[in-house]
């Protein structure tokens, strides 16, 4: 296997620093060497490569962007950088390190109190600990203003109902964060694993992620401490502004995918022989598929850019996200079915990593807001107009 020197139509590294040259070539590395090696195996097993947490926690991959509590603050282009690489590996190591960083440890960081910051982030941080994200429910996914799951006020305490649906990395979480409808809103929960009433079981048969652990929570009757609740934020803007971050990250991670595509049916036209022993990348058809990738890559990764540069100046909102996470994951799709269909019957095999990344990115255009539902956020930004209902 041939390092990955990745794929620069458009001299976009000479929009890099050094500094995010170096952060980016870490993990390409990182991946070149502990992950493509196995991944079918652990996706065709359904298996979590969890001896890896070690190893990423020392890179500074869980929490990247976020400042103090021994986090290394590093810039929002060098966090996208780190996801791209990550999910050119695999999408499922992508969703979790997605969802400890900005699912789990932004909203600590950002909605904490100080005890739960001290408590949580460090050891979230080295991946002492490990956490998840509770908001789509059985019946609520792209709705979750219509949630179920409540807690009620008793005491010193709250008790937590409900049940969540979805939920990566939620039975190998030490902490869940939780939301539930409160008296005064929507308000996150950090509820240990352990904690009476509350149960975590893995979802079976997903052809999507598979090294990645997706979960049911249930809680029936949960007790927690009133210092569980997250202090800083009550409503839906909560968990919604915890989706802009991880949002970001996809954008940025699915270039990854792309480029792993684009790679293997490139390397694989050029010897595959077809008619007149010419090969296939010879044929016109076949050079319009790459001619269209490349153009599409490339304009993802200066969208991404662009917001990643826009988000290190404070700039960036939750729609301008949209943009990236829905152009770029349909991009990404896109990239790999025609990556899949120059491969023709190999295509489908594990052999190679495409049908995996197809099938991951399946699950990515669902997840974080649905394809549908960016097209709606983006169509409400530029009309005035909300049209979700
Ligand atoms: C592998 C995986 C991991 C996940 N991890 C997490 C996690 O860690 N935490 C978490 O909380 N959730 C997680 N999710 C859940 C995910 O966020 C939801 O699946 C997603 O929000 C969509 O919800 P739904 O599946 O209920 O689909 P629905 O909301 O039922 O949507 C079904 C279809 O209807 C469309 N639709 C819905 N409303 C509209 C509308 N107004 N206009 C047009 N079209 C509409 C949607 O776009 C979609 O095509 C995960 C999902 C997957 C697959």
């Amino acid at each position: 296997m041939f390092p990955f020197r990745g794929v620069d139509y458009m001299e976009i590294d000479s929009l890099l620093s050094d500094q995010e040259k170096l952060v980016r070539q870490t993990v390409r590395d990182f991946i070149d060497r502990e992950v493509l090696p196995h991944i079918e195996d652990w996706n065709r097993e359904a298996k979590f490569p969890r001896h890896l947490v070690p190893l990423m926690a020392e890179m500074g991959l869980f929490g990247a962007n976020l400042e103090g509590y021994g986090c290394p603050g590093m810039s929002n282009v060098e966090y996208g950088l780190i996801m791209q690489e990550l999910e050119r590996g695999d999408g499922g190591l992508r969703s979790f390190v997605s969802v400890q960083g900005a699912l789990v440890m932004y909203p600590i960081h950002q909605y904490g109190s100080d005890e739960q910051k001290r408590r949580w982030l460090p050891a979230l941080h080295e991946g002492r600990a490990l956490g998840c994200f509770g908001l789509t429910e059985p019946d609520f996914g792209s709705n979750p203003a219509g949630m179920r799951t409540r807690a009620v006020k008793s005491g010193g305490e709250y008790v937590l109902n409900g049940e969540k649906a979805w939920i990566t990395s939620g039975t190998i979480a030490d902490v869940a964060l939780v939301w539930a409808r409160a008296e005064d809103g929507i308000r996150g929960f950090l509820v240990e694993k352990g904690t009476p009433g509350f149960t975590s079981k893995d979802i079976k048969g997903k052809w999507s992620l598979r090294a990645s652990v997706t979960s049911t929570l249930a809680l029936q009757d949960v007790r927690v401490a009133a210092s569980s609740v997250l202090p800083g934020v009550a409503g839906l803007k909560g968990p919604l502004s915890c989706l802009t971050q991880a949002r970001y990250g996809i954008g940025w991670g699915v270039i990854g995918a792309a480029m792993a595509c684009y790679n293997e049916a490139l390397e694989y036209a050029k010897v595959r022989k077809q008619f007149d022993d010419k090969p296939i990348a010879s044929h016109q058809l076949v050079q319009e598929k790459f001619a269209d990738m490349i153009t599409e890559i490339t304009k993802a990764q200066l969208l991404a850019l662009q917001v990643g540069r826009l988000k290190d100046r404070g700039r960036a909102d939750f729609a301008h996200v949209s943009m990236i996470k829905r152009n770029n994951v349909r991009m990404a799709l896109d990239v790999a079915r025609a990556a899949r269909d120059i491969l023709g019957a190999n295509g489908v095999a594990d052999e190679y990593p495409i049908f995996r990344h197809m099938c991951n990115l399946e699950s990515v255009i669902t997840y974080e807001g649905t394809h549908n539902i960016h097209t709606l956020i983006i169509g409400e930004r530029v009309t005035g107009i909300p049209a979700y209902k």
